[in-house]
């Protein structure tokens, strides 16, 4: 689970843009990986720091935190930003500037390809597993179970995939985590440089492979956990779970689970409005009346004016689907059916006998 970015930041929930900028820039400079060489608590530290900044320096994406809480990112709102990705970091130019003013030198991008430089929570470990959720759930919230399968950080090498976490350069690259190949024939003969296939880029290698991963880094595990699922979901609407991605290399990617509405055979959705069909009859249409509209665990009035025909729609304010990145809740609105009676008795059928045989009765198309 994520941290309260506030928290994080150790600013107040009111705080301007200006303090948040301020505080972010103090506290990257304490804990940037440059400063705190090896320290996986720092990096783990700046991570946060600089997703917390990420999100509460974007007016929009504060706004979607604020009423979401701190997992959750839809893409509901259309604000998107829902994965934290290094690449992506919007204030990276903040931090750059920043290191220019330490160390007199960029922080280069590159760097961060690399085992130890991997600063990112690479998009490729991330795991995205679907959740059915029914409109019922959308509109309450829910807890859902789901179960899945991932490559865990193998605890016993932390993730190096070397026995008591001894590395050596990798003899392939020399380190650089670049290898060279020669491809083509003849004229067309070209050096090609890829990533290290014998360390995958990392530019070291385990001295003894780990026993308990067999060097990997990784072990297979089976997950059951519950994901929160917040009021107002809609399909695609992506729930993040930090640290519970793949692992490797020593870093470990994010769960998504990403919602699917199932349909419901009475109620529709669109957007935040919800749609359902009442039926009433000819009376209740004719002289008007109130009716009762029962919605998943609620009841709801709704007054019929007199002259109501029929797929007239009525409307229940605040009724409908809450939100999920903002306050308040979309409309219910109610389509009325009309409906005409199949077995009527003989009391009944005098009196309707009675109305259609009333002269007037041509006036009702005249409305
Ligand atoms: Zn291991
Ligand atoms: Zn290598």
């Amino acid at each position: 689970m994520s941290e309260d970015y506030y928290k994080v930041l150790g600013v107040d929930k009111t705080a301007s843009q200006d303090e948040i900028r301020a505080k972010f820039r103090e506290l990257a400079k304490k804990y940037h990986p440059d400063v705190n060489a090896g320290s996986k608590e720092a990096e783990q530290k700046f991570k946060e720091i600089a997703e917390a900044y990420e999100v509460l320096s974007d007016p929009k994406k504060r706004q979607q935190y604020d009423a979401t809480g701190s997992t959750t990112f839809g893409d509901a709102g259309g604000a998107g930003g829902s994965s934290f990705n290094w690449e992506n970091f919007s204030h990276f130019d903040d931090i750059n500037d920043i290191f220019n003013t330490i160390f007199g030198g960029g922080f280069g991008r590159s760097n961060s390809g690399g085992f130890y430089g991997g600063y990112n929570t690479q998009p490729d470990l991330d795991i995205y597993i679907k959740v059915n959720v029914t409109l019922e759930d959308a509109y309450y919230g829910a807890s859902k179970p789901i179960k899945f399968r991932r490559n865990a950080m193998c605890e016993a090498c932390n993730g190096s995939g070397a026995e008591g976490g001894v590395l050596i350069t990798c003899p392939t690259c020399h380190g650089t985590g670049q290898e060279r190949i020669s491809r083509g024939q003849g004229f067309f003969n070209f050096v090609q440089v890829v990533v290290c296939r014998t360390c995958n880029g990392r530019g070291k290698i385990p001295k003894t492979p780990c026993r308990t991963c067999a060097g990997k880094g990784y072990v297979p595990k089976i997950e059951n956990i519950s994901i929160n699922v917040p009021k107002g979901v809609d399909t695609n609407t992506r729930l993040r779970t930090q640290k519970l991605g793949n692992s490797l290399g020593g870093v470990t990617g994010d769960l998504y689970a990403v919602v699917y509405i199932q349909p419901n055979p009475n109620i529709k959705r669109t957007g935040d409005n919800l749609y359902l069909k009442e039926a009433i009859d000819f009376p209740t249409a004719a002289l008007g009346g109130t009716i009762e509209i029962p919605l998943f665990r609620e009841k709801f009035t709704l007054n019929i004016p007199p002259g109501s025909q029929p797929d007239d729609v009525l409307r229940i304010k605040g009724a409908g689907m809450p939100r999920l990145t903002s306050r308040g809740s979309g409309d219910l609105l109610v389509v009325l059916k009309l409906q005409v009676p199949k077995h009527l008795t003989s009391r009944e059928k005098e009196l309707i006998e009675d109305l259609k045989s009333e002269p007037v009765k041509k006036s009702w198309f005249h409305i």
